[in-house]
């Protein structure tokens, strides 16, 4: 592994990393985001993948995927392409993989084949285990990746070529098991849990403090992966995108929460995200 350089994500830190389009900006200068998820055992994962996107300040969002109609009902500001990846138009940033069943395959590949960034979350995640870190030794722009510890597990399997380590001990070495990933796939990875990991291939890593266990909830992953999406549409720099994406999401987390906590939904979690970038700004 590359000597280590760890610190704990900020509140100033990410204020100042924090996106704002400036007089002259446009929807592209602000950023395209291409979601590449749902299948029709989850189309619901399209739509809180979006959700992140939108109300993480893309410019606007492109969705290609089965779950199209309920996309555009749910969320009409969505641009629809048929077919995958490779034929959709002006894209900044790939979010490929939340709920995406067998379609996860073709998306992954066509996405990576593409001189942007892209984040593989899920589906795509376990498409890339098989295939192993070599699946992404062509590509020119970053690839995020962001697991939780089972997919970890499963993508440590890909890179070593044989059984998924027990997932109870990797999550008891998190910081490590993030940065073996980013050091074996040389990609940024985003490890999700109780305490959330970035690690990137050259040594840097960030511990994220602000999240809450109220987020232990069904599709919260993909709120983020929308989101984190949204950030390397926006041009930040992959490990800047990351953190600053599990430095809001957790927030948006104990915001849609309340204090004393209660339980929340996914879509909560995403319709929290303004109120929680005003108050980091
Ligand atoms: P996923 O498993 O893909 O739905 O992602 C779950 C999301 O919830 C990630 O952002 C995790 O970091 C977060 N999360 C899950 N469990 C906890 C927990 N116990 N404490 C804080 N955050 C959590
Ligand atoms: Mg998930």
């Amino acid at each position: 592994l590359p000597p280590a350089d760890v610190s704990a994500l900020q509140h100033l830190s990410v204020a100042e990393l924090l996106p704002e389009p400036g007089v002259e900006s446009d929807k592209y200068r602000r950023g395209v985001v291409g979601v590449a998820a749902g299948s029709a055992t989850y189309p619901g994962a399209a739509l809180l993948a979006v959700a992140g996107a939108l109300h993480g300040g893309a410019g606007a969002v492109r969705y290609v995927g089965t779950a199209a109609e309920e996309v555009v009902r749910r969320f009409p500001e969505t641009l629809v392409t048929e077919g995958g990846p490779a034929g959709a138009g002006r894209v900044q940033a790939w979010v490929v993989g939340p709920g995406g069943g067998e379609g996860a395959r073709q998306a992954l590949a066509e996405a990576l084949a593409s001189d942007v960034p892209v984040l593989v979350d899920a589906d795509g995640l376990t498409e890339l285990g098989r295939l192993g870190p070599d699946a992404l030794a062509g590509r020119t722009a970053p690839t995020l990746l962001t697991p939780h510890t089972g997919e970890a597990a499963r993508l440590l399997a890909g890179a070593d070529g044989g059984t998924p380590p027990p997932a109870d001990e990797l999550a008891a070495a998190r910081l490590a098991t993030a940065r073996r990933l980013a050091a074996a796939y040389r990609a940024t990875v985003l490890l999700k849990g109780s305490t959330t990991v970035v690690a990137d291939p050259g040594g840097v890593a960030r511990v994220n403090p602000s999240g809450t266990s109220w987020l232990a909830t069904a599709g919260s992953g993909d709120v983020l992966a929308g989101l984190a999406g949204s950030l390397l549409a926006a041009g930040l720099p992959v490990l800047d995108a990351a953190s600053v994406a599990a430095y809001l999401h957790g927030l948006a987390g104990r915001y849609a929460a309340g204090s004393p906590g209660a339980p929340i939904t996914a879509l909560q979690v995403a319709a929290a995200l303004p109120a929680v970038w005003r108050r980091v700004r």
